[in-house]
């Protein structure tokens, strides 16, 4: 990475979310695809309970999602995380970069801002890539057996 490119992402790492332009929150994402599984929330904590589940849009290998620019038509209960408040980012996974800058924590070192290699997020274990399970091919009362560790892991 060229030392300017270097100088923005740090940037954009340490800046507050509602200083970010559009396209620095759009580089804040990690590309892990764990907000794109289905979700369950804790009755007790309000926590979110993520599954390995995915959103039908959800494409397993390129980690991304099939139609992103007409996801909210597509999927009406795509989270917009740009108009969640402070209290409603913790419906995010806890490695989530924009909870973790909602909660004023710094980004992870397999953050690809951080490694300067998208790669990194996928190498580390953080994200979905290649183990999310298809939503038609498990029955919804068996999705609770499908969660996925508190931390995210
Ligand atoms: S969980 Fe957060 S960082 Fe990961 S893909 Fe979703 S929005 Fe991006
Ligand atoms: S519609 Fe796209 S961005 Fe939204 S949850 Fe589904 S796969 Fe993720």
């Amino acid at each position: 990475m060229a030392a300017t490119d270097a100088s923005r992402a740090v940037t954009i790492a340490d800046k507050p979310l509602q200083a970010l332009n559009d396209d620095e929150w759009e580089q804040l994402c990690d590309g892990c695809g764990r907000c794109c599984m289905h979700k369950f929330e804790d009755e007790d904590t309000g926590e979110a309970l993520y599954t390995v589940i995915a959103c039908r849009l959800f494409d397993d290998a390129s980690c991304r999602c099939r139609d992103y620019e007409h996801r909210q038509q597509a999927v009406p209960d795509c989270l917009s995380i740009r108009a969640l408040s402070p209290a409603q980012m913790r419906w995010l996974p806890a490695s989530c970069a924009y909870r973790l800058r909602a909660e004023g924590k710094p980004l992870p070192a397999w953050h690809p801002l951080v490694s300067g290699d998208p790669e990194t997020v996928h190498a580390a274990g953080m994200s979905m890539r290649g183990r999310s399970i298809a939503v038609d091919t498990v029955p919804e009362a068996c999705w609770p057996d499908y969660i996925m560790d508190t931390d995210g892991d």
